[in-house]
């Protein structure tokens, strides 16, 4: 067999399934259809880390609550921002105040500590938060809830487990999965790969001998229509606001970590801008059309995630289910899935396992005398290629050298944050290019922006001599 186990997917789910799995004595390989791993849904989400509080699902609540504490020390053992803002779920509609005592009872019966009801207190919830613009009579507290970046996290997984022997084959397509004597054999768009098991990730269906795959599908579709609000307030509101305005059309205020705001606002149809701003107003008054930087719409599901191990005597495990929280289960789901290997597969932990991840330095967050040390020795942090953000080419460099380190100008942005400030990347883009082509040594007309065809410069005007 070529691979003891083959991942099929780098979502979050894929990579948190491979930094769990690479622990262990066995040959691991992940197949991945971008130029990234998570460069699907799990970039594109609200970034909310849940307690477990809000679900009526019991099973989903224990997954998150446990999802949660490993989320937690994960970012703090990988340097990935963890931000505890806490949240506060509103009921501007009265018949909505009875939700807010289920869910405080809900959490109680579950021993979730650190939630509260906050009734006819406003100083209470002005305490929480300050900047509050709005009269709430109601509101469920809940400590615990943070936001992350959610792809800050996966690649951690993913470079970890990359370090300890995972191969990752990125741009190859899963076409097909057969049964074989004694496993699979999976037929990618370049390879045909055996394994003893398959971990199958990926949300859509691939046919298993042919056999469509009988899954119950949930049509439960809304829209999220999110609204991006620049850093344009006086006072920058912190904490997570939810409100359930109407049946059906929830609003999210979440914080960003450059201290703008996201709106979420969950609907059965596509709303317009001015209707998203209009509705946003419920719970963040300040939000202006002239303060917006982006807008951008994703389905969402609330399909409870299941882990179908019955065909697992022969090998095969699938993820399914399309949860809201799925990002906060993804490390409880991988858990589950070594337990579950370990036990039928019989493996044993690596002996010289590395638990770490290479260190980032992010020039801005450093001390002068840190800056003028890094510099000292790599004189590439000493050249800034983001004005807005303040960012290295020494990082960007790094960002493409490390294990299954970017290779486009997209995977550069996430990665480092050049190109995320206020001019969008006018200043810095062509200087990322160059770097990339530099280092990648290609022409810099073959470099793309996130996928194969990307390409953003088409072709010469004039001969020259840099390009
Ligand atoms: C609007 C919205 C908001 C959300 N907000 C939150 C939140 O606040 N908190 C939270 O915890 N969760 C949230 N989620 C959930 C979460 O973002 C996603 O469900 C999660 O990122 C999905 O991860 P995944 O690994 O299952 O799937 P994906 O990220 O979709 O990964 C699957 C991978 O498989 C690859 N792939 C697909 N087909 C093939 C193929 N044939 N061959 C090879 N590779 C293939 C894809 O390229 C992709 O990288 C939200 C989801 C949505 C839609």
């Amino acid at each position: 067999m070529d691979y003891d186990i083959l991942i099929l997917g780098g979502g979050i789910i894929g990579c948190a399934v491979a930094y769990e799995l690479s622990k262990y004595n066995i040959n691991i390989a992940l197949i991945e259809k971008d130029y990234d791993v998570a460069d699907d849904i799990s970039f594109i989400n609200t970034a909310i880390i849940y307690d477990g509080s809000e679900t009526s699902d019991v099973i989903m609540a224990g997954l998150e609550n446990i999802g949660m504490k490993l989320i937690e020390r994960a970012c703090k053992k990988f340097s990935v921002p963890y931000n505890k803002t806490g949240a506060l779920r509103m009921a501007s509609n009265n018949n909505n105040k009875g939700k807010l005592d289920t869910m405080y009872e809900r959490a109680k019966e579950r021993g979730i500590e650190g939630v509260y009801i906050i009734e006819d207190n406003d100083k209470l919830i002005y305490d929480i938060e300050p900047n509050l613009n709005i009269k709430v009579d109601k509101a469920l507290y809940s400590e615990n809830i943070a936001v992350i970046s959610p792809y800050d996290l996966a690649i951690s997984y993913a470079e970890v487990a990359a370090d300890n022997g995972v191969n990752f084959k990125l741009e190859e397509i899963v076409m097909d999965i057969k049964n074989i004597s004694g496993g699979f054999k999976v037929t990618t768009n370049k390879n045909k790969f055996t394994c003893k098991v398959v971990v199958n990730t990926i949300p859509d269906e691939i046919y298993i001998d042919n056999n469509k795959e009988d899954l119950e599908k949930n049509n439960d579709y809304k829209n999220m229509n999110y609204i991006l609000f620049e850093n344009k307030l006086e006072k920058h509101i912190n904490t997570i606001l939810i409100d359930e305005i109407d049946n059906g059309i929830f609003v999210i205020n979440n914080p960003t970590i450059s201290e703008g705001n996201l709106i979420g606002i969950k609907s059965n149809h596509l709303l317009t801008l001015d209707e998203g701003i209009d509705i946003s107003k419920n719970i963040f008054p300040e939000g202006k059309k002239e303060f917006v930087s982006n807008i951008f719409t994703e389905v969402y599901n609330k399909d409870v995630m299941v882990i179908d191990d019955s065909k697992l005597n022969s090998g095969y495990i699938k993820v399914t289910g399309t949860h809201y929280g799925k990002i906060t289960i993804a490390p409880a789901i991988a858990m589950m899935i070594k337990d579950t290997l370990k036990n039928s597969l019989n493996i044993t932990r690596k002996k010289d396992y590395v638990d770490k991840r290479r260190e980032v330095y992010r020039f801005k967050e450093m001390s002068n005398e840190e800056r003028n040390e890094i510099i000292s020795l790599d004189k590439k942090y000493g050249n800034i290629v983001c004005v807005c953000n303040n960012i290295s080419e020494g990082e960007v460099v790094d960002c493409i050298r490390r294990p299954l380190g970017a290779r486009t100008v997209e995977g550069v942005k996430r990665r480092t944050g050049v190109g995320l400030g206020n001019c969008n990347g006018s200043h810095c883009n062509i200087k990322i290019i160059k770097i990339l082509a530099r280092e990648m040594n290609k022409n810099i007309l073959d470099i793309v922006e996130d996928s194969k065809d990307s390409n953003i410069l088409s072709s010469r005007i004039k001969e020259f001599k840099e390009i």
